[in-house]
C-alpha cells in the first residue's frame, strides 16, 4: 500500500512547516504502509529536512522532461533528485486541464523520471462527459497506453499509475469502491499485458478522487487498489493519518 498526499498549490513556508510536523507526529509509524508528500516546489527543501529520519517520503507535483535549458519556469528531474525526492506526480488532471499537458508530454516526462530513479506517480481518468457516454474505459486505457509507450520497468517498485476520475476530484464525489475497482482492474489487465503477470500483479495502482477517512477503508479494501493519492485531505494532518491507518 501506498498513501501519497498532493498538497497542490497550498501552504507557505510557515505553513508547510507546520503541516509536515503535525504529519509526522500524527502518522507515526505507518509499518508496511509506504507514505509520501507532495508540497509545492518552493517548499520541497524545508519539508525534507523535517521528514528525514521519518518514514515519510518526498514527492514533487510536476517536471519538465528535458533536463536543463532555457524553459523559464519550470523545473528538470535532476533538480527533483538533488533536493531529495523520490516521487513525481506526472500528468495530474489538474496539468491536463489548465496546462495542456498532453499524453505525449505526459510519456516523455515519464521516460526522463525514471532516467533520475524517480518514481513517477502517473495519473490517468476520465471526465464526466466521458463517464456519462461510456468512454470512461477507452479514455484511461488510451491515458495508461500513451503514458507507457516505449517505458521499460525492470521493478514494479519503478513506477506508480493513480486513476483519478476527473469528477471525483476536489468535488466530494467519490467513485464507489465498485466503479474504483473496475477501472483498477482494467489498468492491472494493460501493466499485466505490458510488463508480465510479476510486474504487472506488483505495480501500485492508487485511486484518488475525494478520498477522506470516511471512505478510505471501503476503497482500499478492493483487490487491485493499492493505496490513495490525496488532495483535499491531505492538508489536515489528522485526516491524512487516519487515511494511512485505512491503509493497514
Ligand atoms: C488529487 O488532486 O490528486 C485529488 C485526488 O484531490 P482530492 O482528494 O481533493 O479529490
Amino acid at each position: 500500500m501506498l498513501v501519497a498526499g498532493n498538497w497542490k498549490m497550498h501552504t507557505d513556508r510557515e505553513e508547510a512547516i507546520r503541516l509536515a510536523e503535525a504529519v509526522v507526529a500524527e502518522v507515526g509509524d505507518p509499518g508496511s504502509v509506504q507514505v509520501a508528500v507532495c508540497p509545492p516546489f518552493v517548499n520541497l527543501e524545508v519539508v525534507r529536512q523535517i521528514i528525514e529520519g521519518t518514514p515519510i517520503r518526498l514527492g514533487a507535483q510536476n517536471m519538465h522532461y528535458e533536463e536543463a535549458g532555457a524553459y523559464t519556469g519550470e523545473v528538470s528531474a535532476p533538480m527533483l533528485k538533488s533536493v531529495g525526492c523520490r516521487y513525481v506526480i506526472l500528468g495530474h488532471s489538474e496539468r491536463r486541464q489548465y496546462f495542456g499537458e498532453t499524453d505525449e508530454g505526459v510519456n516523455r516526462k515519464i521516460k526522463r523520471a525514471l532516467q533520475y530513479e524517480l518514481i513517477p506517480i502517473v495519473c490517468v481518468g476520465e471526465t464526466l462527459e466521458e463517464r456519462q457516454a461510456g468512454q470512461a474505459a477507452a479514455v484511461v486505457e488510451r491515458q495508461v497506453r500513451a503514458a507507457l509507450d516505449g517505458v521499460a520497468l525492470h521493478s514494479a517498485e519503478a513506477l506508480v499509475i493513480a486513476y483519478e476520475p476527473v469528477w471525483a476530484i476536489g468535488t466530494g464525489h467519490t467513485a464507489t469502491p465498485e466503479q474504483a475497482q473496475e477501472m483498477h482492474a482494467l489498468i492491472r489487465r494493460l501493466l499485466i499485458d505490458r510488463y508480465g503477470e510479476a510486474i504487472g500483479r506488483a505495480l501500485h495502482i492508487l485511486y484518488g478522487g475525494s478520498v477522506k477517512p470516511g471512505n478510505a477503508a471501503d476503497l482500499f479494501a478492493q483487490p487491485d487498489v493499492d493505496g490513495g493519492l490525496i488532495g483535499g485531505a491531505s492538508l489536515k494532518a489528522a485526516d491524512f493519518a487516519a487515511i494511512v491507518r485505512a491503509a493497514h
